[in-house]
């Protein structure tokens, strides 16, 4: 996570504000844990199948922090289980943009587009 303020990375103290710019960031990191809270739950239904409860949970992830690309990757691979590569694609573009070296989104990536070339695009 980073600060808002002064773009700093933020990292875990006991006054819970930013080290350089010393602004409280309390109220951000408890929305941020929250979100990560609903990532988890997506994650779990994502492991039983349920993918479109899975789907619901990860939105809300993403409307409470939109720069985690690891929601912006899961999401990518719900889409992609759903049938829907553009979106899939769209989604784990945005997750490459907020960390260019996403394991996960570049590697789906290569393989989608190594499929579409083969005109199955089947995942
Ligand atoms: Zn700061």
């Amino acid at each position: 996570m980073k600060c808002p303020v002064c773009r700093a990375t933020y990292r875990p103290n006991e006054t819970s504000s930013c080290q350089r710019c010393k602004t409280d960031l309390s109220s951000l990191i408890q929305i941020h844990d929250r979100a990560v809270w609903h990532y988890q739950q997506a994650l779990q239904l994502f492991t039983t199948g349920d993918y479109l409860a899975a789907q619901a949970q990860n939105d809300r992830a993403i409307a409470l922090h939109s720069n985690n690309a690891d929601f912006h990757a899961l999401a990518g691979q719900l889409w992609a289980l759903q049938g829907e590569f553009q979106r899939a694609i769209a989604a784990w573009k945005q997750a490459q943009q907020l960390e260019p070296r996403h394991p996960l989104a570049g590697n789906c990536l290569q393989i989608l587009t190594q499929l579409s070339r083969k005109d199955n695009p089947s995942c």
